[in-house]
């Protein structure tokens, strides 16, 4: 297994390389592929075990081949993470897979001031990551506009049930464009995170890890 099976772009590759990554783990070995070829996904994985790369790695290569049409300042991807601190990972994550790649982002969670993430939303940005309660605040201010969004990814959906956040997720859900690409990643799968899934998805490909 090696990276060079997926034909990922030079500046990904060079990323990749940078940060010493040799092999896929097993999680991007089986979704990288699939997600490059826009397939929806469910993903069950615990956190360690490459997950964020698995995803970050087939959207910033999207995004890239998307960069020369003209871009609105709505935002394309959107990934919803339970906790702020989650939401700051993945972004960094994106900045450093996504380097060598021109692209624009901003994060958006509560038990900071708005100011910043809503001015960023007015320069315009490609991808999203936010928290859903900080998320809503500012969809229902106006300040984001769901129209564009291409991309869904639901991280840790099992804690993001746990943590009561199903009626918010309920809320932005039916905010987003029905014709979209989803990813759903939850390190465990009762019932409730199954129905979700489910009801989100759309012949998906499973990955189990
Ligand atoms: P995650 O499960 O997404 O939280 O990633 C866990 C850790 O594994 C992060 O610190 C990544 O930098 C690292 N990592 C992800 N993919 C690889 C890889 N293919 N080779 C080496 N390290 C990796």
């Amino acid at each position: 297994e090696s990276f060079f099976q997926f034909d990922l772009i030079d500046p990904i590759q060079r990323a990749l390389h940078g940060e010493g990554y040799h092999r896929p783990t097993p999680i991007q070995a089986a979704a990288i592929g699939p997600l490059l070829e826009g397939r929806d996904l469910l993903g069950c994985a615990q956190t360690g075990t490459g997950k964020t790369a698995a995803f970050a790695i087939p959207i910033l290569q999207r995004l890239d081949a998307l960069q020369r049409r003209p871009r609105s300042k709505a935002p394309t991807v959107l990934v919803l993470s339970p906790t702020r601190e989650l939401a700051t990972q993945i972004a960094d994550s994106f900045s450093t897979y996504g380097k060598h790649i021109k692209f624009r982002m901003t994060t958006v969670f509560g038990g900071v001031s708005q100011g910043r993430q809503v001015h960023a939303l007015q320069r315009g940005v490609d991808i999203c990551v936010a928290t859903p309660g900080r998320l809503l605040d500012l969809f229902r201010q106006g300040c984001i506009c769901f129209d564009d969004i291409d991309t869904f990814v639901l991280d840790e959906a099992d804690r993001m049930l746990d943590m009561g956040f199903l009626p918010d997720l309920k809320r932005i859900l039916h905010e987003l464009p029905e014709q979209r690409h989803s990813l759903f990643f939850s390190a465990t799968m009762p019932p409730p995170v199954k129905k979700l899934a489910a009801g989100l998805l759309t012949d998906h490909v499973e990955v189990i890890v």
